[in-house]
């Protein structure tokens, strides 16, 4: 009776983890989507926690470590969910993913060390053995490639490579896979020693496969070792043929890696590219090189820009990682709204990697109450600039840079971009000359339809928002 409503709570678990996913591909459902999911996830550890019975019929023991841990879990999520900035949400997606990786690692070494007390013979132990040691491997290459995704987005790690580093890196996956394909067939309390050896070569390896990748690099990075922590905790979910942690492993295994596709086609390079090639890495050297000198800008005055726009049939507001800086999301729905009282079509193109993370335009607009039916994807953008009067870039910089076009020797050749250019009038609103993420200098300030607006995009959007109600 206990072991069929646990079979539905783990039923109720995967099928709100379907439903929760699948309302997260678009923002209007998103937030209801992800506590759906999270309901599931606790009915499907409740049940785990009060119902479970071993095959010796014996329940979970130790529930002081288990309610410990749950509560300092569950405190730390809670508390490093309220404070964080949206800015700092890419970091924080890599820590949780690396702690995913982890759990999946340490269920590994548990279940090898208990395998070990009798490791016996036959396929189930083979079987066993086979998802322990990809569970190692995955898992601790997740969690040790996760926490330098998240120094590096922190910018406490720096880019680091040396020659020959991809010959090492696959020589070390080469022995590590062959070592535990010898155990697999031949494990013996003697050499046991052999899967720290795996476990200590899958941690250095996913700090040097990570090490070397550039910084613009990372978001897909992530996605990548996201993909990877859900198939580690997918063998998890053989090991202890537990079927929801299963199903969400293969879940988050799968959505992984289509996301790490698609970020891949978005900015038109092939994954290998992305894991061996420096896009925004040492070569372009961050967001600290090159200063302006590209040739000269003009630049346009409050009142002039916010005439431009009072008058014009269309703007297209390009929003960017500045504007999430500033903060400034809010007065900017204010001045869409103003302009659309005066009659003008306000739309705003996003780039899918405009900011620090998927979606993160999207997140940003949609917590100032932007509506949806005003966020155009880059396609749809790129047909209209043509027979548009003004685009106002707020705070981006990579994802409009004409260089991405028009010049194969940067480090963003081929990413697709939003053409600004072919806009009638573009205002760029940045604090300074200074280039964006991949550290490359942008054609398009230069360019003569081109005006900048300087200033933080909060402090300008606010004078621009009183400019034209003067008007
Ligand atoms: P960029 O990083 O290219 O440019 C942002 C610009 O915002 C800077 O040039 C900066 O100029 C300006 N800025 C910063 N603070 C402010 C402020 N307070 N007010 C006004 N402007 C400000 O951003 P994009 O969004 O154009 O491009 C995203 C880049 O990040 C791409 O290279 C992408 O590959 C990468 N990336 C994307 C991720 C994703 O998943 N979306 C994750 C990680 C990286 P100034 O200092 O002069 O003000």
């Amino acid at each position: 009776m206990e072991l069929n409503i646990l079979t539905i709570c783990y039923l109720i678990g995967s099928i709100t983890f379907i439903l929760g996913l699948k309302m997260l591909s678009n923002p209007a459902t998103a937030r209801k989507g992800n506590l759906i999911a999270a309901a599931g996830m606790a009915i499907a550890i409740a049940g785990t926690i009060f119902l479970y019975k071993g095959s010796d019929g014996e329940g979970l023991h130790n529930y002081a470590w288990i309610f410990g841990g749950l509560a300092i879990g569950t405190l730390v999520g809670f508390i490093a969910a309220k404070k964080v900035k949206m800015t700092a949400m890419p970091e924080m997606v890599s820590l949780f993913n690396g702690m995913g990786g982890a759990c999946a690692g340490l269920i590994s070494i548990i279940e090898f060390s208990r395998a070990s007390a009798d490791f016996g013979s036959g396929a189930t132990m083979h079987g066993k053995l086979i998802t322990i040691f990809l569970g190692v491997i995955i898992g601790s290459v997740s969690f040790a490639g996760s926490m330098i995704a998240w120094g590096k987005l922190n910018g406490k790690v720096k880019d680091f490579s040396f020659p020959g580093q991809q010959i090492l890196n696959t020589l070390m996956l080469f022995v590590m896979v062959c070592i535990a394909g010898y155990l697999v067939f031949n494990v013996t309390p003697a050499n046991s020693f052999l899967f720290y050896v795996i476990l200590s070569g899958a941690l250095v390896y996913g700090i040097l496969f990570v090490l070397p990748i550039g910084g613009a690099d990372m978001p897909v990075v992530i996605s990548l070792l996201n993909s990877f922590t859900g198939v580690a905790a997918a063998c998890g979910g053989f090991l202890y043929s537990n079927k929801v942690m299963l199903t969400g492993g293969i879940l988050v295994g799968a959505a992984g890696t289509l996301l790490t596709i698609l970020m891949c086609k978005a900015m038109n390079r092939s994954l290998l590219n992305v894991l061996i090639g420096s896009f925004g890495g040492n070569k372009a050297g961050g967001a600290a090189a090159e200063g302006a000198g590209g040739g000269s800008y003009k630049e346009i005055s409050l009142s002039d820009s916010a005439m431009v726009m009072s008058y014009a049939n269309r703007v297209i507001i390009v929003p960017g990682y500045g504007l999430a800086v500033a903060q400034a999301q809010h007065v900017c729905h204010e001045l869409e709204k103003l302009l659309d009282e005066k009659g003008v079509e306000v739309i705003y193109a996003i780039h899918p990697v405009a900011g620090r993370m998927p979606g993160h335009m999207n997140v940003l607009l949609a917590e100032a109450d932007v509506s949806y039916d005003k966020l155009i994807e880059m396609e749809d953008a790129n047909d209209l600039f043509k027979t548009t009067d003004v685009v106002l870039i707020l705070g981006a910089n990579d994802v409009v840079n004409p260089a991405a076009k028009n010049d194969p020797s940067s480090p963003i050749f081929g990413m697709p971009i939003l053409e600004v250019e072919l806009a009638k009038t573009v205002i760029v609103n940045k604090r300074s000359m200074k280039p964006g993420y991949a550290g490359i200098e942008n054609a398009l300030f230069f360019q003569p339809k081109t005006s900048m607006l300087f200033g933080d995009a909060k402090g300008v959007l606010q004078q621009l928002v009183s400019e034209i109600k003067s008007l």
